[in-house]
């Protein structure tokens, strides 16, 4: 069997306070055909990045809705994770080799993995490029049970069509597809179901809970931020499509009006991300000795906690991405009632209306304007602050999400 990852229990009643209890009812009858029905999650890392921070909310509460949820990881090796980083960073669009070794190496993979994957599942949900294989040599090798449904998280608006045009082939056979939105859609995928459903955050983890200022302020003082002066946060991996280069050169024009401002940079390291160091040393190196520039990461045991806490004390939010599959940090920064300054790009603009429920920008320089701008007017960070919650609590709370797929389970069925 493959690996599986611990999920501790969640109590879906929580939610009634900050989703509303007609969300909640309308969410257990949803479940309700699907209790006792087994569904297996696979993807490639516990730790690092939305998926992971996803599937724990939601395999909680699957399983409280009487759901026999699990989430298991494939087995991958160095070069197998760098060739589906190449893979994540073709399918966003860019013009990167994909050889025919990179081929071999992943479907070795995928060849070791598979005869792990226990067959006793109702539906199989596969996370990304990474498993996305498999279901291709299960079907070589065994009698093909369960509805298989893969979950495209990546931006594939406008993907490298020589990456595109070799994964095609094993997305299409799968039963059902989602991607977060439309402008994803593919022509070459032809499963029986498409689907979009943008991800959610959860209003009760540890990363979204209300903390208190003084809490705040103490993760504050320990990472020697300064709660008195501005702060600017942009919490994402190290990653070239997060811009956090462009970040810094942000700031850099901002602080020229306010010198008193801080960079909060935080950014976690994942084990299938081998590009996170080196653009992490990158980004250091950037920031050449700027003591205002505070780069953090999981390394200095930089959690859920410290993120909330970053979040919440920060002036204002940046997600600079050039592309962006959703960009959970938007919604996280909305949920505490702050303006996000977010790249005009694929899932930020599901969430950001420009100047209603934050900022979308197109280049350093209006970057620099939006941050400005957010930093001298409190009265536009009340309006847009507020605007911003009501709709996350809308749209982009987690049951939202698993009603969504519950919708999609049904119609295959
Ligand atoms: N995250 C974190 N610490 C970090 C960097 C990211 O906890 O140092 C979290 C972040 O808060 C968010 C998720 O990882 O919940 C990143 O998801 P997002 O959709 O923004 O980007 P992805 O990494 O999936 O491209």
């Amino acid at each position: 069997m493959l690996p599986t990852v611990p999920v501790s229990p969640i109590r879906l009643d929580d939610y009634i306070e900050p989703a509303g209890e007609d969300v909640v009812k309308r969410l257990r009858k949803a479940a309700e055909p699907f209790k006792g029905a087994r569904v297996l999650h696979i993807n490639s890392t516990a730790f690092g990045g939305g998926v992971s921070e996803l599937l724990l909310t939601h395999l909680g509460l699957m399983r409280d809705l009487g759901i026999e949820a699990n989430w298991q990881l494939i087995q991958g090796s160095e070069e197998f994770f760098a060739a589906t980083k190449a893979a994540h960073n073709g399918l966003q669009g860019a013009d990167i080799p994909w050889t025919a070794h990179m081929e071999q190496v992943y479907m070795e993979r995928m060849r070791a993995n598979a005869p792990d994957v226990d067959g006793s599942y109702d539906f199989y949900v596969i996370h990304d490029p990474q498993p996305l294989g498999l279901l291709e040599v299960i079907q070589e090798q065994r009698r093909r049970e369960g509805k298989w449904i893969w979950r495209c998280h990546i931006d594939t608006s406008s993907p490298n069509p020589k990456i595109w045009d070799y994964f095609a082939p094993k997305v299409n056979l799968y039963d059902a597809v989602i991607f977060t939105m439309k402008d994803f859609e593919q022509p070459q995928v032809s499963v029986p179901k498409v689907a979009f459903i943008s991800p959610t955050i959860d209003p009760l983890s540890m990363k979204n809970v209300y903390l208190d200022p003084d809490t705040s302020y103490a993760v504050l003082r320990h990472y020697g931020i300064d709660r008195h002066r501005p702060i600017a946060t942009q919490v994402s991996r190290f990653d070239p499509w997060k811009d956090p280069l462009g970040v810094i050169d942000a700031y850099r024009i901002v602080k020229k009006e306010w010198p008193q401002l801080q960079l909060v940079l935080v950014g976690s390291l994942a084990h299938d991300d081998p590009q996170g160091w080196q653009y992490l040393e990158a980004t250091e190196e950037y920031r050449r000795g700027d003591d205002d520039i505070h780069l953090l990461t999981n390394f200095e045991h930089v959690g859920n906690l410290e993120v909330n806490a970053f979040q919440r004390s920060s002036t204002v939010i940046v997600q600079k991405s050039l592309r962006e599959g959703f960009g959970l940090v938007v919604s996280e920064g909305m949920w505490k009632k702050k303006v996000v300054v977010g790249g005009n790009v694929g899932g930020i603009r599901l969430q950001l209306s420009d100047g209603e429920t934050g900022f979308l920008v197109d280049s350093v320089d209006e970057c620099a304007d939006r941050i400005g701008r957010v930093l001298s007017d409190p009265g536009l960070r009340y309006r847009i602050g507020n605007a911003a919650l009501e709709r996350v609590r809308g749209e982009f709370l987690s049951l939202r999400e698993l009603e969504d797929y519950l919708t999609l389970m049904e119609s295959l069925r």
